[in-house]
């Protein structure tokens, strides 16, 4: 039986999420790189040690959520995972490097201000990868549109951890829209799960039935 713990940071960093099963924990998007001691804080607060964290799961490649990815990776000699198609990102530094809207002002803002680790994934996860090795009953969906490799992980219990896909800071909706296309075939392969509550990287937990697209 899983357990979703939400260790959430509000305005524009994006939350984490403990996934816990037993002594089992995956450690889902790591927070900017500004939130590293709050992080490491609620981490110990949780009773996270190394022997207990598997993996490091990225939702995709932004900072606001891969921001301690390589130093947690560390700390927790835990290897870090994320889709292919965002590794660019991380690789390089560069938050719009593989998306369609390059958006120059925030990218130099983010590259002069955020203290960015490059970093390399350990471990590439594909749509329909599980995470049984890790010791959490759950599964990788490939959901892009917010960014071209963004993920979703999905619980044994149909919980979703969505990433950038939607968010709940006010209502449910879609979070920013890079790829509508991509969006709008991530929603409706969602819809093919009977989704019960959502945990996106902004905002608060929602139903799914709640998301009215
Ligand atoms: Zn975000």
């Amino acid at each position: 039986m899983n357990e979703i713990i939400p260790i959430p940071f509000p305005g524009m960093c994006g939350n984490c999420y403990l996934l816990k099963n037993g002594d089992n924990y995956v450690l889902v998007d790591t927070a900017l790189r500004t939130k590293r001691n709050m992080l490491e804080e609620k981490l110990d607060e949780l009773g996270c040690t190394p022997e207990k964290l598997k993996l490091i799961v990225l939702t995709h490649g932004d900072f606001d959520h891969s921001g301690n990815a390589l130093y947690l990776g560390k700390k927790y000699d835990s290897p870090v995972a994320m889709h292919r198609e965002d590794a660019p990102i991380t690789e390089n530094g560069r938050m719009f490097i593989n998306k369609k809207k390059k958006r120059t002002l925030i990218d130099w803002l983010s590259r002069k201000f955020l203290q960015i680790d490059t970093f390399t994934p350990d471990i590439y996860m594909e749509d329909g990868m599980d995470l049984n090795n890790y010791g959490v009953k759950a599964k990788i969906l490939h959901l892009p549109g917010h960014s071209a490799g963004s993920i979703g992980v999905l619980t044994a219990e149909n919980d979703l951890l969505c990433g950038d896909l939607l968010e709940n800071r006010k209502r449910p909706r879609l979070y920013y829209v890079d790829d509508a296309g991509a969006v709008q075939k991530s929603i409706e392969k969602l819809k093919q799960y009977e989704i019960r509550v959502v945990y996106p990287g902004h905002g608060s937990a929602f139903r799914f039935t709640d998301f009215s697209g």
